[in-house]
């Protein structure tokens, strides 16, 4: 949390104006819904235990103070993993084998979520934003009920996610009046005006258009501007510093994701005169789903979303590369010393790796050389040695980076990005090291090569 608050502070400075949280397991949900958050409960899966309820005040009230929007994000059809993966709500899923999306016709499916939106609203007294995700929804109309609607409607499979988000973003409108409901826009990009008048999606929400790509192969639909410029009374775009260029990636390419803002600085100016833009939404992702790996570190992406801040603000006199940097100065970097114990680790996984598939191994100790008693009992020693070089430096990054983790990450993520990323890649040294030790103790192979 403290290192949350010192994020907060930076990004301000760097000219954000508000932050969109997307709490997924981590909110202290309650209740009825004790099971998907972070409260301690016998069948939950415990969040890493973050955050409490007083902890996310926290965070509401310091961005407030210090002049910054808070946006929460809840899904509300797709992405609903770490909710339907727990057995009290499985029933709800549109297809069993994938906890992903929830099915919009079950009985209780809609109190669900309403439920939700309830507790995170009423954490948020005086929120003016939620955004309510409902992207990628990979499973509409696939079970029996869906299937059957969808025949006998106009839109076919289309009314269901419609008639689903009308109806949930109706119902914060009562509860809220004249707060905003953001959505991210990609299941109605090609819906059509009719269908979207419909169902009033053009009174209820304000679209965010993600597009991440970089410049080089961006590119939106010019009519979408046109068809959004004419429904809906303002729009939002959405790019990603982090978490969009490889799911298990671990070191963020600056210049990619700078590039993707460069390309959104281009395309505000381009239709700003057909679309109200609201602003950017720099998204950050942390998994490519609930289920995915951590990719791209937030303290070590800290300088990346500076470096798009930059870019996305720069003047027309301003070149992106001049507004790039992969370093900060200590004040504007909190977790700088997680972010340079993970750069070590990376450098050290980098020589490991090269190592285990480089010259010395293939050439005097492959699969065939061991397979064949072809042995060389001094590139043998050599090959132990230099293994176990790397395995001490292994074990020296990973403690480091471990107590480093554990004040930002929380247990679980910490020990995920260490049994990931990094002991496998020890033991699979150490295999290596005792095996090279044991054969040219044996001395030398008999095995002439053909
Ligand atoms: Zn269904």
């Amino acid at each position: 949390m403290e290192f949350s608050v010192k994020v907060l502070v930076c990004i301000k400075h760097w000219g954000a104006t508000g932050i969109l949280i997307e709490w997924e397991d981590t909110f202290p949900y309650i209740a009825e819904l004790v099971d998907i958050g972070s409260q301690q409960s016998p069948n939950g899966s415990g969040g890493d235990g973050l955050y409490s309820l007083q902890e996310v005040q926290h965070v509401f009230n310091f961005a407030k103070d210090i002049g910054l929007e808070v946006i929460q994000l809840i899904q509300t059809i797709g992405h609903m993993e770490f909710v339907l993966k727990h057995p009290a709500f499985s029933n709800l899923r549109e297809t069993p084998r994938s906890s992903a999306v929830l099915c919009p016709l079950r009985q209780h499916s809609q109190g669900l979520v309403r439920t939700m939106l309830t507790q995170v609203l009423d954490a948020q007294p005086d929120a003016r934003f939620i955004h309510i995700g409902a992207d990628e929804v990979w499973h509409l109309g696939v079970c029996d009920q869906c299937k059957s609607r969808a025949s006998s409607s106009r839109y076919g499979v289309t009314t269901l996610y419609l008639e689903h988000v009308s109806n949930l973003v109706t119902f914060i409108k009562l509860k809220r009046p004249g707060i905003v409901v953001m959505m991210w826009d990609d299941m109605i990009r090609n819906v059509g005006m009719d269908a979207l008048r419909e169902y009033k999606l053009h009174q209820l929400v304000e679209p965010v258009v993600w597009h991440y790509n970089p410049k080089e192969c961006f590119s939106v639909d010019p009519t979408l501007w046109l068809v959004y410029g004419q429904m809906f009374p303002r729009v939002w775009a959405g790019s990603a510093f982090k978490g969009a260029n490889g799911s298990s990636a671990l070191y963020p390419q600056t210049l990619r994701y700078a590039t993707n803002h460069e390309a959104w600085r281009n395309e505000l100016r381009k239709f700003g005169s057909l679309v109200h833009f609201g602003g950017l939404v720099l998204t950050g992702w942390s998994r490519y789903d609930h289920y995915a790996t951590l990719c791209e570190l937030m303290t070590l992406s800290l300088p990346t979303l500076k470096s798009c801040l930059q870019v996305f603000m720069k003047t027309d006199h301003q070149s992106t590369e001049s507004l790039l940097t992969d370093s900060l100065p200590p004040s504007e970097w909190p977790g700088e010393d997680v972010a340079r114990a993970f750069l070590k680790f990376l450098a050290a996984k980098d020589r490991a790796f090269s190592f285990i598939h480089g010259d010395q191994v293939i050439s005097w100790f492959s699969p065939w050389h061991q397979s064949n008693n072809y042995i060389c009992p001094d590139q043998l020693e050599n090959i132990a040695s230099n293994a176990q070089h790397l395995l001490a430096e292994l074990a020296a990054v990973d403690g480091e980076l471990e107590s480093h983790l554990l004040q930002v990450t929380g247990r679980r993520s910490a020990g995920e990005l260490l049994e990931t990323h990094l002991r496998p890649l020890r033991r699979q040294l150490a295999a290596l090291r005792d095996q090279a030790a044991g054969r040219g103790a044996a001395g030398p192979g008999l095995f002439a090569a053909q």
